[in-house]
């Protein structure tokens, strides 16, 4: 079985470029992208394995998808007709996956034109299919009846291939969850994209696998202040004062990708403990109650979100704003300095 790490939209906010180099280095197959520019960039960087364009494309795409040797990942007849007239009007090769829907309605080919989708591919000997693709709408629970119908689904249109005289390299239909929880689902290749940063898709996996988060933010302490019982903090105020705290402000907040959901929700790790977001998160600020850490003081580093052990998981975090950890770390990373660390 290979792997196929999927590093969309800037690889999940941890950063394009040094999450493929770093991932390169460890006998992956290649990778999964959404933008057309995500391929460009990597292949300017010299990386030369496969580089999958995952959410399809448009016809002004396909002279570029060509010269970088992108694998196109068609997703329904219109796609796959485009592919195949440009490709024989230029004489051209082309290795692509087809990507059949399964039953999440999304991005994918319905099963009612399969046969008429293998009748193109025969006319069209220029395009090669390397491999056929599905995805689960509820990886994150691979023993319920949706994924059951998705899997044989998805069996389905295998035996259809077969039955066609098609024998494509690959299958694959496993996301993060379904990878650490469904080895039915495996196949030849699977597509990690959140475990890979170290971020359980769900509690279940948490229990089958040890995972490292990779991402940490990381602040100092900006200024610091006591106030008295009944004193409103920030905007609103959202938060007033139930006895004399200490207020550590951090130069952090929704501008940074720190939502504002998370006022009066948040919470941050100082000097070994956790310490809770109090009042609005400002744009670029946001107010950490330190009264229990006495010690505190200006430039002191607290831990946003991550940490060498955990001490601010991103699910938890993620879930106090009322997100998914996939939507934080897309936030959080696109917007702050980034300091890579080999560990
Ligand atoms: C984003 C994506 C994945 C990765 O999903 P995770 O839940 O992050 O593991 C896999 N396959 C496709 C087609 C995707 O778009």
């Amino acid at each position: 079985m290979q792997i196929l790490p999927v590093i969309k939209s800037e690889a999940y906010g941890h950063g394009l470029l040094p999450v493929a180099k770093t991932l390169a280095s460890e006998g992956i197959y290649g990778f999964g992208l959404s933008e057309l520019e995500e391929i460009l960039r990597l292949r300017e960087a010299g990386l030369a394995l496969p580089l999958f364009l995952l959410s399809g494309f448009e016809p002004a795409w396909l002279p570029e998808i060509l010269r970088l040797k992108a694998i196109p990942v068609v997703t329904d007849l219109y796609q796959l007709r485009l592919l195949a007239d440009y490709t024989r009007k230029e004489g051209k090769k082309c290795a692509f996956h087809l990507k059949v829907d399964t039953g999440m309605n999304r991005l994918g080919l319905p099963l009612k034109d399969l046969t008429q989708a293998l009748t193109i591919i025969r006319e069209n000997p220029q395009l090669k299919l390397e491999g056929l693709m599905s995805h689960l709408a509820c990886g994150e629970e691979p023993s319920c009846q949706f994924t059951e119908d998705q899997l044989r689904q998805f069996e389905e249109a295998l035996k259809a291939l077969k039955k066609a005289g098609f024998r494509p390299r690959f299958a694959h239909l496993a996301n993060s969850a379904a990878a650490i929880l469904a080895p039915k689902t495996h196949y030849n290749l699977v597509r990690p994209g959140l475990a890979l940063y170290g971020v359980y898709p769900c509690q279940e996996a948490q229990k089958r696998i040890r995972l490292k988060p990779v991402m940490t933010l990381k602040a100092r302490i900006l200024s610091l202040k006591d106030v008295s019982p009944g004193e409103g903090i920030g905007y609103g105020p959202l938060y007033f004062a139930s006895k004399p705290m200490k207020i550590a402000l951090v130069p952090v907040g929704y501008a940074d990708g720190y939502l504002r959901a998370l006022s009066n929700h948040g919470f941050a790790f100082l000097r070994g403990r956790r310490v809770p977001v109090v009042g609005a998160v400002s744009m670029r600020l946001l107010s950490l109650e330190v009264t229990e850490v006495p010690e505190a003081k200006i430039g002191d580093e607290v831990i946003l979100l991550g940490g060498p052990n955990r001490e601010v998981p991103v699910e938890e975090l993620a879930a106090r704003a009322g997100l998914i950890p996939y939507e934080l770390l897309c936030l959080l990373g696109r917007e702050n300095f980034k300091i890579f660390l080999r560990t």
